[in-house]
C-alpha cells in the first residue's frame, strides 16, 4: 500500500473483524460503521456467510457450464428492474460492468463518443480512466469524451427553469461537439446519485431531459448503480428509478455480493443478443456459483429484513437530525442526500467558500469518537455518511450525538 492506493485517516485504521454495523480494530476497539457500502446488508451477515459456505462446499466452477444457482440469481434480480430490461451478464467488478456496457453501446450505435458528468468515477480500466473526471487520475480525458456540468439548486442563484435551460444547453453543445469531431454519441454514462459531484439537488426533470437528448442523438444510456443501487436510495431499488426514465443498461457492483467480488450488467434482450451474435464476452470467474449464491443471499436478506424500507425511514431520520445540526452552525451550508447516502456540507461562514479543512477535521474527530465516516464532493468539503443499510434509529442516535459533540469541539 502507500501513495498509489491511499488509506483513510492520518493514522490508518487496522481492522480485524466485524458484525452488522460494527467494526473492530486490531487493538480491540469497536467502531460504528457509518461509511461502508460493500457489506451492504451488514458485515459478515450470517445468512450470506452460510450461503457462500454451502455453495463453496457443493460446487464452484467457471462459466462454461450451466448452473441453477446462477439462473435463480438472474431471475430474482431481474424482477427488480423495469421493462424492457430483461437480461443479466455477470462480471467480477463495477469496472468490468461499465466496460461491458460501453462495448455493447459502441457496437450497437457504431459510435464511440461518451458523455459523462464532470466530477465522476466509473472504474479502474484504461478506457474508464479516460473518462474519469472526478479523481486525480493521470490519464487525460479521451478525445471521444465530453463532461456535463451537473447543476445543484443548493448552489444556484437563479430559479429552476433558468438553471435547467442553461444545463440542457451544455448537453446540446457536448453532443454537437462529439458529432462534429466524428465520434458521434454511443452512450451517456451517469451515476444517479451524483455523490462525487456532492449529492446535488437537481432541477426537476433534468435527468429525463438529458436522456431524451442523448437518445435523439442515437446514444444509449448507462445508469451506473454501483453506489446508488440495491436500495441505497430508500424509495426504490435503483437510483435511476428516482427519475422518469428506463436506461438501456444498469451496471452493478460493490454491494451486490456483500463483500464477495460480484458485478453485472442488466440490459435488454435485443442489445445482449445483438452483441452476442457478433462478438464474444468471456469472463472466467464472473457468474461462478459461489458469487451467485452471495448475490442471491443479499436479495433474500434485503427482503426478509425489509431493508429497502429501512433505508428510507432511517435515511429520513438521519437527514432530519443532520438538518437540525446544519441549522445550529453557520459553517454548515446544507444537509444533502437521499436514503442512506447522506452528507453535510461545510463552508467558510464569512466568504461562503468550500471548507474542506473542516470536513477533514470532522472525519478525524469522528474516528476519535469511534464512528467511521468519510468525505466527498468537488471540493472535498462534504461528509460522506453511507452505512450498511441495516443502520437503525439507535445507530443514528449514536452517530448524530457524537457528531454534535465533535462539532462543538472544533
Ligand atoms: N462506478 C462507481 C460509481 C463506483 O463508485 C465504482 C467504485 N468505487 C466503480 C464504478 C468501479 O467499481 P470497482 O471498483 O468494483 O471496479
Amino acid at each position: 500500500m502507500g501513495s498509489h492506493s491511499p488509506l483513510f485517516y492520518d493514522s490508518p485504521l487496522a481492522v480485524q473483524s466485524a458484525a452488522g454495523v460494527w467494526l473492530t480494530s486490531m487493538d480491540g476497539v469497536t467502531y460504528l460503521d457509518g461509511y461502508n457500502n460493500v457489506p451492504h446488508v451488514g458485515h459478515c451477515h450470517p445468512y450470506v456467510v452460510e450461503a457462500v459456505h454451502e455453495q463453496a462446499r457443493q460446487l464452484n466452477i467457471h462459466t462454461r457450464y450451466l448452473n441453477d444457482r446462477v439462473l435463480d440469481y438472474a431471475e430474482q434480480l431481474l424482477t427488480t428492474v423495469d421493462q424492457p430490461l430483461a437480461r443479466l451478464a455477470l462480471t467480477n467488478s463495477g469496472s468490468e460492468a461499465n466496460e461491458l456496457a460501453l462495448r455493447i453501446a459502441r457496437q450497437h450505435t457504431g459510435h464511440t463518443g461518451v458523455l459523462v458528468t464532470d466530477f465522476s468515477y466509473h472504474g479502474n480500466t484504461t478506457s474508464l480512466a479516460e473518462l474519469t473526471t472526478g479523481l486525480p487520475v493521470r490519464e487525460p480525458l479521451g478525445a471521444h469524451v465530453r463532461a456535463l456540468t451537473i447543476p445543484d439548486m443548493d448552489h444556484e442563484s437563479e430559479g429552476e427553469e433558468a438553471v435547467l435551460a442553461r444545463s440542457l444547453a451544455l448537453v446540446d453543445t457536448a453532443i454537437a461537439s462529439l458529432q462534429q469531431a466524428g465520434h458521434g454519441v454511443s452512450a451517456l454514462l451517469f451515476y444517479p446519485l451524483f455523490s462525487t459531484e456532492g449529492l446535488p439537488r437537481l432541477p426537476k426533470g433534468y435527468v429525463t431531459m438529458v436522456v431524451d437528448r442523448v437518445r435523439s442523438a442515437g446514444g444509449l444510456v448507462i445508469a451506473d448503480e454501483v453506489q446508488a443501487g440495491f436500495g441505497r436510495v430508500g424509495t426504490s431499488m435503483w437510483g435511476h428509478q428516482l427519475f422518469d426514465m428506463v436506461p438501456d443498461f444498469v451496471t452493478l457492483g460493490r454491494p451486490m455480493g456483500n463483500g464477495h467480488p460480484l458485478g453485472g450488467v442488466i440490459t435488454t434482450t435485443n442489445l445482449l443478443d445483438e452483441f452476442g451474435s457478433n462478438n464474444l464476452y468471456f469472463n472466467t470467474f464472473a457468474g461462478n456459483p459461489v458469487s451467485a449464491a452471495a448475490g442471491l443471499a443479499v436479495l433474500k436478506v434485503m427482503n426478509a429484513e425489509q431493508l429497502l424500507d429501512n433505508a428510507d425511514t432511517t435515511g429520513g431520520l438521519l437527514r432530519g437530525k443532520l438538518t437540525e445540526l446544519a441549522g445550529r452552525y453557520d459553517f454548515i451550508s446544507a444537509a444533502k442526500g437521499q436514503g442512506l447516502f447522506t452528507g453535510l456540507e461545510f463552508v467558510d461562514p464569512t466568504t461562503g467558500a468550500p471548507a474542506p479543512a473542516i470536513a477533514k477535521q470532522v472525519v478525524e474527530g469522528m474516528l476519535a469518537r469511534k464512528v467511521l465516516i468519510s468525505r466527498i464532493g468537488r471540493n472535498d468539503n462534504m461528509l460522506k455518511i453511507r452505512p450498511p443499510i441495516p443502520f437503525n434509529r439507535q445507530h443514528v442516535e449514536i452517530l448524530t450525538d457524537r457528531l454534535a459533540d465533535c462539532l462543538t469541539h472544533l
